[in-house]
């Protein structure tokens, strides 16, 4: 039996995140996964700017230091749209007298970032359990019980606070009764590894919307060793409600489609492809209550929009530190101490769950043209170089602002 104040369930990048930031804050932890490092998890592998903001404020430079020189990581300073046959749209950022020569975007196999970010784990503070499962977990007013099996033997933890980082099956929503699936603000996603793609020498972040998949896009993704992440993802409202089946839709592009087929002749599938789920933000779900609080895909934190999860996954790592640094403090574990967390989380993802929400009242058909017009615009190109100059400069310079009260 294992006594603590605090326990993250999950090691992924929302719970790793938690943990180093609390062993930053010099406070005594345990966290726990199933699985053992490294472990896969179905993904793009894309990791946006937010990701990079996190890392920086774990330690100034810390991305220059550990990701932008390391070969497990490419970069990528360019998006490219594929509308359709020989109709493109490019969307480059040139960095001018080399400043802020950094990339828009980066990529890493989750396998491998993953397992990079709980190598950082300080086991000064923190007592990371792998090969640990959680079976149940008693999270009331007055207790928090978790019981956990590694190695087929039995551990009881007892914790002031849970919390929940342990994915979109979590098991702690399960045993808060929170586990049910809202169609509309959860999407299904695929993924399959590819070899050899041609015309992939320029690392570009690769989208493309075809007529086939309205109101979601498939990605080619460019990792290391001439390696892709090749896959799409769709509203689960409407799979079912036009009974679609994404994989042979996937299958179909891949194979017939005359925008992007033709790069797959002479390329290797290194998998088949795989699915996954992703709760999407605009959900809004309750993320804390007395004794627990819930961080990443278990907090149903995915930008609606685009997908990116590990980047919120981690902000809220980052936030729920600072919540629970209060919490440590005051030894007060109960809901009032968390009562500003959500705030704090949903003020970095309102403009997304906005966009998402007027998007769903468009036609599918509607939507995708809009884009497909917009995105090869020059005022979309003009847009993206202006902005993405003071987006770099933020991810990688300024301190996260987190307020408590
Ligand atoms: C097809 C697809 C493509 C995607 N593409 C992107 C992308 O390109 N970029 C992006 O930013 N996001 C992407 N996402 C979203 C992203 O994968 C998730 O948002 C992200 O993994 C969330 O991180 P997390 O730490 O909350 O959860 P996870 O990464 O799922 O980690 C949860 C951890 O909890 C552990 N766990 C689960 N249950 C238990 C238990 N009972 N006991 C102990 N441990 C447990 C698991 O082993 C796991 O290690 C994609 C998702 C899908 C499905």
């Amino acid at each position: 039996m294992i006594k603590t104040n605090i326990c993250i369930i999950g090691a992924g990048p929302a719970g790793a995140t938690t943990s180093l930031f609390l062993s930053k804050m010099q406070i005594p932890h345990v966290i726990l996964d199933a699985a053992v490092f490294p472990r896969d998890k179905v993904c793009g592998d894309g990791l946006d700017l937010k990701v990079m903001r996190v890392l920086n404020n774990l330690e100034e430079g810390f991305v220059e230091r550990n990701i932008l020189t390391n070969k497990n990581f490419t970069q990528s300073k360019s998006v490219l749209v594929h509308i359709a046959k020989n109709k493109k749209a490019l969307l480059e950022y040139v960095p001018k007298n080399n400043q802020f020569n950094y990339p828009y975007f980066c990529f890493s196999k989750r396998k491998y970032f993953d397992n990079f970010l709980v190598e950082k784990i300080n086991p000064v503070y923190a007592t990371f359990l792998q090969g640990t499962k959680v079976e149940k977990i008693i999270v009331d007013e007055n207790e928090r019980k978790i019981f956990a099996k590694k190695n087929g033997e039995e551990i009881e933890i007892q914790t002031k606070l849970v919390v929940g980082a342990d994915g979109d099956h979590s098991v702690v929503l399960k045993s808060l009764g929170e586990r049910k699936i809202d169609r509309a603000n959860y999407a299904s996603g695929l993924r399959q590894y590819w070899k050899d793609i041609s015309n992939m020498q320029h690392n570009h972040l690769e989208l493309y919307l075809p007529k086939s998949l309205p109101l979601a896009y498939l990605w080619i993704f460019p990792l290391p060793n001439g390696e892709a992440n090749v896959g799409c993802g769709l509203q689960s409202a409407f799979i079912s409600k036009k009974n679609i089946n994404l994989k042979n839709i996937f299958n179909d592009i891949i194979t017939n489609d005359p925008v992007i087929s033709n790069r797959f002749k002479h390329a290797t599938p290194l998998e088949k492809s795989q699915g996954w789920g992703l709760p999407l933000a605009s959900l809004k779900r309750k993320t804390f209550g007395d004794g627990w609080l819930l961080t990443g895909d278990a907090a149903s934190l995915i930008c609606p929009t685009t997908g990116e999860g590990i980047g919120p996954a981690m902000m809220s790592g980052y936030i729920a530190a600072h919540f629970i640094e209060r919490a440590v403090k005051t030894n007060n574990f109960s809901e009032t101490t968390f009562k500003n967390y959500d705030r704090e989380i949903y003020k970095r993802l309102n403009e997304s769950i906005n966009t998402y929400n007027i998007i769903q009242h468009i036609s599918p058909m509607l939507y995708n043209f809009i884009i497909n017009t917009i995105t090869p615009n020059s005022l979309c190109r003009h847009f993206f170089k202006k902005n993405v100059v003071k987006w770099i400069q933020t991810a990688y310079t300024e301190k996260i602002e987190v307020n408590i009260d």
